[in-house]
């Protein structure tokens, strides 16, 4: 398994994790057009070289773009400046590229909007036009989002380079009563317990080729940014390790040959998060008998 670490695109955040020893770097893009902060005299071929990107996530935005529903600044520009980035990487590796976007709207949302058509006719363009760019939507938990509705759409397009990412804290967050996340920040008391990780599992089986590897704690502050979104994995606590082995298997039954892992950093310059977690990832696999009394 590869362990590929969540980043900014910066080249100091990128080279802590390098140094902590990932395998490749997935870069979240805060605008598409942002260019990557090189140290000076520092030549961008020899840093790509470096850093093994092998994957982009698009920006997130909280205004809805009616225009299109893949969240991205500035609605299809964004999502084609996006792409046109991956797609240069791609060249300049020799190899295919990831790109993750999450959706904006529902499906229910969309076709209320009559934007649903032109949702799918957008997607299909340029999954046409880049075939070496792998488009993963990822599962989001926000306003009346269908959970899965990734999948659904996912499954309805059916293109070989259209997949889905699943995101194991925005999963968690699904099927918890107080982690019905918004984008303003708030909790709303929506109670989504049949949605549980292995279903999600069940319906991402066949389609899914990323894994935002992460673990949601709700400590009574709710699961907002900086709070017990994409927190870590606890060693010491039984549900936590637990998860962490469900996911883990979840890869190997489909196949997968890397994992992103997107925790929450408290420092970007010493990713002791991505350090602890990759660490607990190899551990799990050296010696799942010693975990063996964690699982349920
Ligand atoms: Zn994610």
């Amino acid at each position: 398994m590869k362990y590929i670490a969540k980043s900014a695109f910066k080249q100091s955040n990128i080279m802590d994790k390098i140094n902590k020893g990932c395998d490749g770097v997935e870069i979240q893009l805060l605008n598409p057009e942002n260019e990557i902060c090189l140290e000076k005299g520092y030549k961008i071929e020899k840093f790509l070289k470096d850093c093994n990107i092998v994957s982009i996530h698009t920006p997130l935005v909280a205004e809805t773009d009616n225009n299109f529903n893949i969240e991205t600044p500035c609605g299809k520009d964004g999502f084609i400046k996006s792409i046109e980035l991956a797609d240069k990487f791609s060249q300049f590796y020799g190899r295919r590229m990831n790109l993750v976007c999450h959706m904006d709207l529902s499906i229910k949302q969309q076709i209320e909007l009559g934007i649903y058509e032109q949702t799918k006719e957008f997607l299909l363009e340029n999954l046409e036009k880049y075939k070496n760019i792998d488009v993963n939507l990822e599962n989001v938990t926000i306003r009346d989002m269908g959970v899965y509705d990734n999948v659904v759409l996912v499954k309805e397009l059916n293109k070989e380079n259209l997949w889905t990412t699943l995101d194991i804290c925005h999963a968690l967050m699904a099927q918890s009563a107080t982690g019905h996340f918004t984008c303003e920040g708030k909790y709303e008391n929506e109670y989504y317990e049949y949605e549980t990780l292995e279903k999600a599992f069940e319906k991402n089986k066949d389609v899914c080729k990323w894994i935002h590897l992460n673990n949601a704690t709700n400590e009574g502050e709710g699961y907002g940014v900086g709070k017990g979104h994409g927190s870590i994995f606890n060693p010491n606590n039984v549900n936590d390790v637990s998860t962490l082995l469900k996911a883990l298997r979840f890869a190997d039954s489909i196949g997968l040959e890397e994992i992103c892992i997107e925790v929450r950093e408290d420092n970007y310059l010493d990713s002791q998060n991505f350090l602890q977690t990759m660490n607990l990832c190899k551990a799990l696999r050296n010696n799942e008998k010693e975990f063996k009394k964690f699982i349920a």
